[in-house]
């Protein structure tokens, strides 16, 4: 049977370039969709992309037009794990020291920077045929606008927002540059409080929209969560779907992770990471339980919470590690806090492979998310059977369920919840994972069963599957 061609764009993939969940989503996604598609991945060549690693070699040369000024766009592909990618390289979106800008703030050129990527998937489409773009995120919504306003892509379009705190917003003095006429900047179309606003193009004029998981997708309706879109969202929610996302579980995997200093396939395998982070982060006492926060340090993360509660959990019989990056400010409070307690330690920075280390070793992840649309850490602890920690809100309580209700029979993950977002919350549910933990038992049971759940994509890539066919009719 021949596979239906498919155009997935995202401006991050996993494992050329990550700054979090998106580039995790579009790896295993479109890996997951291969036996159905014909998938080609399309992203920016960012100078940070090993191009020799990863064997990418110029394909052809092409031109779009925007705003009245004609940009030259060097197309490059490689062929990676069976998949199919294709990079642009444009000098003003990929060379630049980060993907969107140093962690306090955005570039000010973003608005040409991802109109420009936007031009060339849309022109991609034009020579190339697909029948599907799925398209993820602001920095290619634009991309549904403008298959719209041309009539001769029949591509159909499938819109992903994988976080709606993040909507590309800028000054509409931008519109012209970007070539977007005018009659756009309405409040139907683009116009947000007075700015351009890139989501909305994703949201209007997209066939379908989808966000990551069930419950996001009906938070994002309400003011909590809506982020000044929900209004907006419910007027287009007879085409918004939540599906949930997954992992990649051959990557995420302790059975054959070569991060680790010894494999395993049950918790009692942990030991030996357990060791080897201790070791690492210099902490002592292998038989206290580990929690360790692995994430942007972000409000959204609830690093606010944690900051708060830091103090009172290392009181407790136990050990913390974190690792992370991001606001400035956060990591100066975290690191004189780390200072002032021998069983904390912290790491500024990514490193794939230590957050891989990290979760096998550690006995809770901890994530006191405000909000989560989805949330990858937590099923990756499941898969390293590392017990979650986490709040009740988005795709957190669509892969969690509390421990207290465990029950072998369950398809679910267990876990611990954070009643409520405030720090005295935090530390009663870090309390209850530490008197769970005294239980060596029932604590095993639980992650023993934990590391058996299927967070796999095989049933959301079906949905998507459905979605795309149903725009196919
Ligand atoms: P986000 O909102 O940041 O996209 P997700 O939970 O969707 O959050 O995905 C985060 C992904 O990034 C996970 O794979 C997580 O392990 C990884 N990650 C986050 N911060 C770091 C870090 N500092 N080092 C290594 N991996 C990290």
């Amino acid at each position: 049977m021949n596979k239906k061609p498919l155009l997935f764009a995202s401006s991050e993939v996993y494992p050329f370039v990550k700054t979090g969940g998106l580039a995790d989503v579009s790896h295993s996604l479109p890996k997951a969709l291969g036996e159905t598609y014909e998938v080609c991945v399309v992203l920016p060549l960012y100078q940070s992309i090993d191009r020799k690693r990863f064997n990418i070699k110029l394909m052809e040369s092409f031109e779009v037009i925007m705003g009245g000024i004609t940009y030259a766009v060097e197309l490059h592909g490689t062929r990676y794990e069976d998949g199919e990618y294709r990079f642009f390289y444009l000098p003003l979106l990929c060379d630049r020291e980060f993907l969107y800008g140093p962690p306090e703030c955005g570039y000010e050129d973003n608005a040409l920077r991802f109109a420009l990527f936007s031009y060339a998937v849309t022109e991609m489409l034009r020579r190339e045929s697909y029948c599907v773009a799925h398209l993820n995120d602001w920095q290619c919504a634009l991309v549904a606008l403008l298959v719209k306003e041309d009539p001769t892509i029949s591509t159909k379009t499938l819109y992903t927002i994988h976080n709606l705190a993040y909507q590309g917003v800028f000054d509409p003095h931008v519109l012209p540059q970007i070539g977007i006429d005018e009659r756009y900047y309405t409040m139907e179309a683009l116009e947000f409080y007075n700015q351009v606003n890139f989501m909305k193009a994703g949201i209007v004029y997209a066939d379908a929209i989808t966000t990551v998981s069930p419950t996001y997708a009906k938070e994002i309706l309400t003011p909590e969560f809506g982020c000044g879109l929900e209004g907006f969202l419910q007027l287009h929610r007879r085409k918004l779907h939540g599906i949930l996302n997954g992992i990649d579980s051959e990557h995420f995997s302790p059975v054959k992770d070569k991060a680790l200093v010894e494999c395993y396939e049950h918790p009692k395998g942990k030991k030996a990471s357990k060791i080897d982070i201790l070791k690492h982060f210099g902490l002592k006492g292998g038989t206290k339980p580990l929690f360790v926060f692995i994430g942007r340090f972000a409000h959204q993360k609830g690093i606010d919470l944690l900051i708060e509660t830091l103090p009172k959990m290392a009181e407790l019989e136990c050990n913390i590690a974190l690792l992370g990056e991001g606001d400035e400010a956060y990591h100066t409070v975290l690191q004189s806090i780390a200072e002032d307690y021998r069983n904390i330690s912290l790491t500024y920075g990514y490193d794939e492979s230590l957050s891989r280390r990290m979760y096998a070793a550690a006995d809770f992840l901890v994530m006191p998310s405000l909000f989560e649309p989805c949330g990858l850490n937590q099923m990756i602890a499941f898969a390293y059977g590392a017990v979650p920690i986490v709040s009740r809100v988005g795709g957190l309580v669509d892969t969690v369920k509390k421990y207290e209700s465990f029950d072998t029979e369950s398809r679910s993950g267990f876990g611990v919840f954070i009643t409520t977002p405030t720090s005295k919350s935090l530390l009663s549910a870090v309390k209850k994972g530490c008197e769970l933990y005294t239980e060596k038992k029932r604590f095993e049971t639980i992650a023993n069963h934990n590391m058996q759940c299927d967070f796999s994509w095989s049933e959301s890539a079906k949905a998507y599957i459905k979605i795309y066919t149903r725009l196919m009719k």
